[in-house]
């Protein structure tokens, strides 16, 4: 790989920018400079001021904090809630709209204290709220909210969530119960009654739009939840029954996660506002429309209707959404609500970043070979180290058919015991001579056979990275989520390599095989080599959403260490938390072990050694030190 192989002029940071796609995903927030690394960027009273990621973890290290390490950056996480709501207001203001913008942050998709603390912070100027979808996500917000905040209570009630945002309501919040199913109703009504509270309500509706991306199948009518049409009539005539239809103030839908394309947004809320308009005709003095979430991230930065894309901006989502609600509700003289949106993923993903060392790297590389076959060499040997010598004359396709066949023979005759070890290395090295010759021609092909089409990347570099995809990245395991990745220093050499990422997990799903390229997605991620005595940095990027929590322990791989910075005005950052990951002990605990009682059972081994006189009483110390001593060290690799 050369930006130009005719003058092979130097590679350059702006040709990294170009090839990993920084500028096109990074949403003005990442960028690389003339040192070759990758900054962030935020806002300051004097203009935006740029800090290398390689600075940052330096600062890191010195702290005592080894890699991987979650990187949070307050400033993102601000600006994102600030550009959430500047574009609403924006689009608010340029269309005449009549209500007002009210966002709220769904605690599902970040519930990390200190995410929730900032969000609170931050958005209490906006009045930026927050959606709870369970008990302990209520808990949480209302130790968290200030009161300007509404706080909306998604998912199935029971009675003493329903009393919590009840208490809520007496303590002054703006708590709405969204009602997913009628059985949430009579427990509401009951509860009320019984504490005196007049309640918040608003309904889920289940839109019958459809929308693409990841969700798609689970969008329209087989939504798990919201009501349908006889459901909602149900719960209308049983406030209208119990004299309680002026607690219907929203309407709520959520059309899916994760949207791309905005012509579904658009005919997803042109038909909540048909229900908007008919409930409010049915005599529900309805205040609030609620969209949910759907506010896609670009994580490819392909600006396409794309399941990891959008093809849309924050601004045209806005004005979207506040046109539609216009003209649909000012054809029917019905007053303008305000409009809230759930969005999650938007909000968080730009402000967390996954960082891990390269620990190895596996090549797929021949090793020298000799000029001829050693005497008796067998026959099938003979002949695929012939497929080598034809290459230069031959079809490659049919060479490469002729290698495969020749090298599984040997394979074949290996397993019957007909050939030695050394023989079948021979035949393993001379077919991996064979792909790779064939792999660098390819380029020079007008058209490359479908059955070679595969061969680089079956050749790639497997780097070992310091990290667990199913603690980290879940979402890369689960839906095949695409995330940034690239490294963030040495933008000044050329990434040589072509490389798949393997975790430290011993799973052969534990891997990041799916990249982004200007042209869609790549297989292979290109790297530049190890060098020895350094370390080689690696970023996620994008990935505050959801991955924190939807985390396992496989292979019990615990918590990464967390840091969270500020980028000040001068460039510099301010470490503002840290937090240590999961010792060994606290993996060990979280599957009912013991610590103490792991530490016990050892030491009577050890000390049964000391017994049988296989071990001295002195190495019985330093054993036991050393067991207590991993108890509580990192669980990752550790320099
Ligand atoms: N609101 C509800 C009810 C949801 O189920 C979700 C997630 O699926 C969201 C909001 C957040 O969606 P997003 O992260 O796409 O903004």
């Amino acid at each position: 790989m050369h930006p130009d192989p005719e003058t092979t002029r130097p590679w350059t940071p702006e040709d990294s920018a170009a090839l990993y796609g920084i500028r096109d995903w990074g949403a003005g927030y990442f960028d690389l400079n003339e040192r070759g690394e990758v900054t962030v960027k935020a806002d300051s009273p004097c203009g935006q001021v740029a800090v290398s990621l390689m600075e940052i973890v330096a600062g890191i290290e010195e702290r005592g904090h080894a890699m991987p390490v979650l990187l949070r950056i307050e400033n993102l996480l601000d600006r994102q809630i600030a550009r959430l709501n500047e574009a609403f207001r924006d689009a608010i203001g340029k269309a005449g709209y009549r209500g007002r913008y009210r966002g709220v942050f769904p605690v599902k998709v970040n519930q990390q204290c200190q995410v929730i603390e900032e969000i609170t912070r931050f958005g209490a100027p906006w009045g930026h709220g927050l959606e709870a979808g369970s008990k302990a996500e209520l808990v949480l917000a209302l130790a968290s909210l200030h009161e300007d905040g509404l706080l909306v209570c998604n998912g199935y009630k029971d009675r003493e969530f329903i009393d919590l945002g009840l208490w809520a309501r007496k303590l002054g919040y703006r708590c709405f119960f969204v009602i997913e199913s009628p059985a949430e109703l009579p427990i509401i009504l009951e509860r009320s009654e019984a504490l005196g509270v007049r309640p918040l309500i608003g309904v889920r509706i289940k839109v019958s739009a459809k929308v693409g991306g990841l969700w798609t199948e689970t969008s329209g009518d087989r939504s798990s939840f919201g009501l349908n049409t006889a459901q909602l009539i149900s719960v209308v005539d049983a406030l209208k029954e119990h004299g309680m239809l002026d607690c219907l103030r929203l309407l709520h839908c959520h059309l899916g996660s994760q949207i791309p394309d905005i012509q579904d947004i658009r005919a997803g809320v042109l038909e909540a506002c048909r229900y908007y308009v008919d409930l409010a005709g049915e005599g529900a003095p309805l205040e609030y429309l609620d969209l949910g979430g759907g506010l896609a991230v670009d994580y490819v930065g392909a600006r396409a209707n794309q399941v990891h894309s959008r093809n849309y901006s924050l601004e045209e989502y806005c004005a979207d959404i506040v046109e539609v609600v216009m003209t649909t509700l000012d054809a029917r003289k019905v007053p303008h609500p305000h409009l809230i949106t759930e969005s999650g993923r938007a909000t968080v993903a730009y402000s967390s970043l996954l960082l891990f060392n390269v620990l190895d790297v596996m090549h797929f590389e021949p090793a020298p070979l000799p000029q001829a076959l050693p005497e008796g060499a067998h026959e099938l040997v003979r002949s695929l180290f012939g497929v080598l010598g034809a290459l230069e004359e031959s079809d490659l396709q049919e060479c490469y058919n002729d290698a495969l066949y020749y090298r599984d023979e040997i394979r074949d005759l290996f397993k019957r015991g007909q050939i030695g070890l050394r023989e079948r290395s021979l035949a393993e090295n001379i077919f991996l001579a064979v792909a790779r010759t064939i792999a660098s021609r390819l380029d020079s092909l007008e058209k490359v056979p479908s059955g070679l089409a595969g061969l680089k990347v079956s050749l790639a570099d497997i780097y070992y990275g310091n990290f667990s995809v199913f603690q980290s990245l879940p979402d890369t395991w689960a839906i095949d989520q695409i995330f940034p990745v690239m490294p963030l220093h040495r933008h000044g050499e050329v990434p040589e390599r072509e490389a798949i990422i393997s975790d430290l997990t011993c799973d052969c799903d534990g891997k990041l095989d799916n990249f982004i390229d200007a042209r869609g997605e790549r297989k292979t991620l290109p790297l530049h080599p190890l060098r020895d005595g350094e370390e080689y940095i690696l970023g996620v990027f994008l990935m505050g959403a959801y991955q924190e929590t939807l985390g396992d322990l496989h292979n019990l791989f615990g918590d990464t260490h967390v840091v969270s910075v500020r980028i000040n005005e001068d460039g510099g950052f301010d470490v503002m938390k840290e937090i240590c990951g999961d010792s060994i002990g606290d993996v060990l605990s979280y599957v009912e072990y013991s610590p103490q009682g792991l530490f016990d059972a050892f030491r009577d081994r050890a000390e049964a050694g000391v017994r049988r006189g296989t071990i001295s009483v002195p190495e019985r110390q330093r054993m036991l030190e050393e067991f207590s001593a991993s108890l509580r060290g990192y669980t990752y690799y550790e320099r």
